[in-house]
C-alpha cells in the first residue's frame, strides 16, 4: 500500500519497535493482538480494575482492591528448604499492619523493591489470613512518587499465557503514544447528534476507561470506534461495487428456447422460490446496468439449476457463461450435474481446473476463446490470465464466502460488463450479509424442494459412543451410508487429522477395513476425490462409512448417505453443523443426524444445539446463532472469509451498521471518487482499516 498517508505509517510498524518488546514478548502480543502497533490499538480492554480507593491500612476492607501507602517493616523468608511456604514482608502505617506474601519469591528482587525502612505505594486485593490482613503478590509496588500513576482505573486486556498484564499495558500505551492527528472523516452533524468524541479521543477513552461504565459497548467512545470500523467496511464494499457497475452493463435477454428444453426434462417442477429468483435474475440481466446479485439458499435448496437456467439465458443471447466453485470436487460435481442437461439442449460445456494441464488445457482454452464452448465450469483457475473468453456475459460464483472481493472483480473483468451471480449455501443473517457483500441485491431460496424428508436430529452424550457405533452398523445393514465427522480442533489442523485417523482406525476394527473410508483436508486433491467418489459409489463393496474432517462441509452430494454422526458437536458453529447436516436428507428415505457432545454442556451450548433439533431453517438457525454467540463466531471458523471486526460487535452494534450503510450511500452520491475534503479523510479511514481492494479501485479509477 504505497500510497498510504505517511502519518499512518507509525501505526503500521512492527511492535518490536516499542520499548520493552523483544522477540519473545512480541510473539505473545502477536498472539493476542497482532504484529503491528495498529493491532494494539484495536486490542480493547475487556474489564477494569479500579485502584482509586486508597484507605489507611487499618481501614482497608478485605476482598477489595486498594492502593496503600506503607512503610516496609520486616522481611521473613520461608524457613530453609521449605520453598512451598511464602516469603513474607510485613508492612504498615500508623493504623495497622499488612503482610505481603510471595510464593516462589526471588529474594534479591524483593530486597530491592521493598527495602526495610522505606515507604512504598502498593496495590492489590486485601485478604484476611489467620485474622491478619495480607496481600498476595501485589499488582503494583512503586515508590511513593509514582503512586498517582497506579492509583487509577486500570484497563484489563485479554491476555495469553506468559504475557504479563503490565507488559501488554505498556505496549498499548507505547502504541497510543504514536496515534497521529487525523482529519475527521465523520459528518459533523452526526458527531454532534450522537455526542461522539473525535477518533483519537475515542481510542484514548477506550484504552483508559475512567470507570466500568466506559466499557459499555454502547458508550459514545466505543460506539464511535465501532462505527468507524463499519463505515470503512461499507465504504470499501460500495466502492468495489460502484466500480463494477461503472463498467457499464448491457441488456441480456434470452429467447427461452434452451431453458424450456431443460425445464421439460427436469424430473421435478421448480419451486416458487426458484421461479421468483429466476425472474429477479432475468430482470437484472435484461437491464442495462450490471447485475451483482447474491443468491442465498440453504443446502439442497436447488441453487444449481437456477444457475444453469440463468446461464442458458446468456447463451441464448449469443454469449458465454462461467461457473466457479471453491474446490475441485465441487466444480467437478457441478460439471457432472450440468453436462447431460447441456447436451440435451445443444449447449457445449467444458471443465477447467489447475489439474488440467498441457494439451488438454490448451484445447479447453482454445474453445473458450473461439466461443465454441458455451459454459465453462471450474475452480479459481477460471480467472487465470490465459483464460480468455469470446464473449463472457454471466459469471456465477458458488459458495462465494470462500472467495475474496477482488477475486470476484477479476472474474468480472474477463468480459465486457459481465453480470455476476454469487451463490452461497451459508445462510447468513441480514446484518452479516451486509458486512460481507455490502448493499448487494439478494435473492433467497427459502423454500425446500418438495418431497424432502425432515432429518431427525438428536443430541447424544459422547459416553454413548459404542451405542452410536451400533446404530451406524444397523443403518449400514439396511443399505445406508454414514458420514462420521470428527472434532474440530480450533488451533491445529494436525490434531484434527489425528482425531480423524484414530476414529478411522477404531471404526475399521469394529466394522471392517473395507467398510470405512477416510477423507481429510491434508489429502491431495485426487486422493480426496477418489475417497469421496468411492464413498458415493453404489457398488456393493464400496465403503459405507466416511470418516471426515470438515472437508465434506461444502456441497458434496451422496444421496445414499442418510446418517450423519458429528463428534464434539459443541465445538462447531451452528451454521456449520447445519451445512454438514445438509449432506444427508437427500433421498426419499428418512435421515438421522446424531450430534455427539461432551458433557457437561453450558447453558448456551445446550440452547444452541437445541436450535438444530428444533428447526431445519438455515436462516433462522443463523439468526439465532448470531444472537447467542455474536457475529464473528457464527460460521465457526476463521477461514469463513467473512470480515471480522475488531472494534464492532454485530450482535450489539447492528444498528450502527445500518447507519454506516446509509451514510455510505450519501457519501458516494455526492463524492463518488472521494475527492472532497471529507473524501480525503475517508480515504485515510480506508487505509487505517486496510481496505486494500477498495483503495485499489480508487487508484485504478
Ligand atoms: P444446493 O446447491 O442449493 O445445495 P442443489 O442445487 O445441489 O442444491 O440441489 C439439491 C438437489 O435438489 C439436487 O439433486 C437437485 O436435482 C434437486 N432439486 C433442485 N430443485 C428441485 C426442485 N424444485 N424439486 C425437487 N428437487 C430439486
Ligand atoms: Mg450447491
Amino acid at each position: 500500500m504505497a500510497l498510504r498517508p505517511t502519518r499512518l505509517n507509525p501505526l503500521f510498524t512492527d511492535i518490536t519497535t516499542l520499548a520493552g518488546v523483544g522477540p519473545r514478548i512480541a510473539k505473545l502480543i502477536e498472539k493476542v493482538a497482532g504484529p503491528r502497533l495498529v493491532d494494539l490499538l484495536w486490542h480493547l480492554p475487556s474489564s477494569v480494575i479500579d485502584r482509586r480507593f486508597a484507605p489507611k491500612v487499618g481501614d482497608a476492607p478485605p476482598g477489595r482492591v486498594c492502593t496503600l501507602t506503607v512503610e516496609v517493616l520486616a522481611h521473613n523468608p520461608p524457613p530453609n528448604r521449605n520453598s512451598r511456604l511464602p516469603y513474607k514482608v510485613t508492612c504498615g502505617d500508623g493504623t495497622g499492619r499488612i503482610t505481603l506474601t510471595f510464593f516462589h519469591a526471588q529474594k534479591d528482587y524483593l530486597a530491592q523493591t521493598l527495602p526495610v525502612g522505606e515507604t512504598r505505594a502498593i496495590s492489590g486485593k486485601i485478604e484476611v489470613y489467620d485474622g491478619q490482613r495480607q496481600m498476595a503478590h501485589p499488582d503494583h509496588i512503586v515508590p511513593v512518587s509514582q503512586k498517582e500513576a497506579i492509583q487509577r482505573v486500570e484497563p484489563v486486556y485479554p491476555l495469553t499465557a506468559g504475557l504479563a498484564p503490565k507488559t501488554l499495558a505498556k505496549a498499548v500505551t507505547g502504541a497510543m503514544d504514536k496515534v497521529p492527528d487525523l482529519p475527521e472523516w465523520l459528518d459533523s452533524a452526526q458527531i454532534q447528534r450522537d455526542t461522539w468524541p473525535p477518533w483519537a479521543e475515542a481510542l484514548r477513552v477506550a484504552h483508559h476507561p475512567g470507570s466500568e461504565g466506559d466499557l459499555n459497548p454502547n458508550g459514545p467512545a466505543r460506539q464511535r470506534l465501532a462505527y468507524d470500523e463499519f463505515l470503512s467496511n461499507q465504504l470499501a464494499l460500495a466502492l468495489v461495487r460502484a466500480k463494477s457497475r461503472r463498467l457499464s452493463g448491457r441488456p441480456i435477454k434470452g429467447d427461452g428456447t434452451k431453458r424450456k428444453t431443460v425445464v421439460a426434462v427436469l424430473p421435478y417442477t421448480l419451486t416458487g422460490a426458484q421461479q421468483r429468483t429466476l425472474a429477479e435474475i432475468d430482470a437484472d440481466m435484461g437491464s442495462d446496468t450490471r447485475m451483482l446479485r447474491l443468491l442465498q439458499g440453504d443446502v439442497g435448496s436447488g441453487k444449481t439449476v437456477v444457475a444453469l437456467l440463468a446461464m442458458l439465458s446468456a447463451i441464448e443471447a449469443g454469449g458465454q457463461a462461467a461457473l466457479m466453485a471453491p474446490t475441485e470436487l465441487l466444480a467437478q460435481q457441478h460439471f457432472q450435474t450440468l453436462e447431460p442437461l447441456c447436451q440435451g439442449c445443444g449447449v457445449s460445456i467444458a471443465f477447467l481446473s489447475g489439474r488440467i494441464k498441457g494439451k488438454a488445457r490448451e484445447e479447453v482454452l482454445a474453445d473458450i476463446a473461439s466461443g465454441s464452448t458455451h459454459i465453462l465450469v471450474g475452480t479459481h483457475a477460471l480467472f487465470q490470465k490465459d483464460v480468455a473468453f469470446d464473449d463472457l456475459m454471466l459469471a456465477v460464483v458458488d459458495e462465494q464466502h470462500r472467495f475474496g472481493v477482488h477475486q470476484r472483480l477479476e472474474l468480472a473483468q474477463k468480459g465486457r460488463a459481465v453480470d455476476m451471480l454469487v451463490m452461497t449455501a451459508t445462510p447468513i443473517p441480514r446484518t452479516l450479509t451486509l458486512t460481507a457483500y455490502g448493499d448487494m441485491d439478494a435473492s433467497r431460496l427459502d423454500e425446500k424442494p418438495a418431497g424432502r424428508k425432515p432429518i431427525d436430529t438428536r443430541l447424544v452424550n459422547l459416553e454413548r459412543l459404542s451405542e452410536t457405533i451400533g446404530a451406524a452398523q444397523r443403518a449400514i445393514k439396511s443399505g445406508a451410508k454414514v458420514y462420521w465427522v470428527c472434532p474440530l480442533v480450533e488451533e491445529s489442523e494436525v490434531s484434527d487429522l489425528a482425531a480423524a485417523e484414530d476414529r478411522h482406525k477404531h471404526l475399521s476394527q469394529i466394522l471392517g477395513e473395507s467398510v470405512v473410508a477416510l477423507v481429510h483436508g491434508r489429502m491431495k486433491g485426487p486422493e480426496k476425490d477418489a475417497a469421496m467418489a468411492s464413498f458415493g459409489s453404489t457398488e456393493p463393496d464400496s465403503p459405507k462409512v466416511l470418516v471426515a474432517t470438515t472437508v465434506i462441509e461444502v456441497g458434496v452430494d451422496v444421496p445414499l448417505a442418510t446418517v450423519m454422526v458429528v463428534e464434539h458437536a459443541e465445538r462447531f458453529g451452528l451454521a456449520q453443523l447445519h451445512q454438514l447436516r445438509g449432506r444427508i436428507g437427500r433421498s426419499d428415505k428418512p435421515s438421522t443426524c446424531l450430534l455427539l457432545y461432551q458433557a457437561p454442556l453450558t447453558e448456551t451450548a445446550t440452547a444452541r444445539l437445541n436450535i438444530l433439533r428444533e428447526t431445519d431453517d438455515g436462516f433462522l438457525i443463523a439468526e439465532e446463532d448470531l444472537k447467542l454467540r455474536g457475529g464473528g463466531e457464527v460460521l465457526g471458523t476463521r477461514q469463513s472469509g467473512l470480515p471480522e471486526f475488531r472494534l464492532a460487535d454485530l450482535a450489539i452494534h447492528g444498528d450502527l451498521l445500518l447507519m454506516a450503510r446509509d451514510d455510505t450511500k450519501l457519501i458516494l452520491e455526492k463524492d463518488s471518487d472521494l475527492k472532497t475534503v471529507r473524501g480525503e479523510a475517508l480515504r485515510t479511514l480506508l487505509y487505517l482499516f486496510e481496505q486494500d481492494a477498495a483503495i485499489q479501485t480508487l487508484r485504478s479509477g
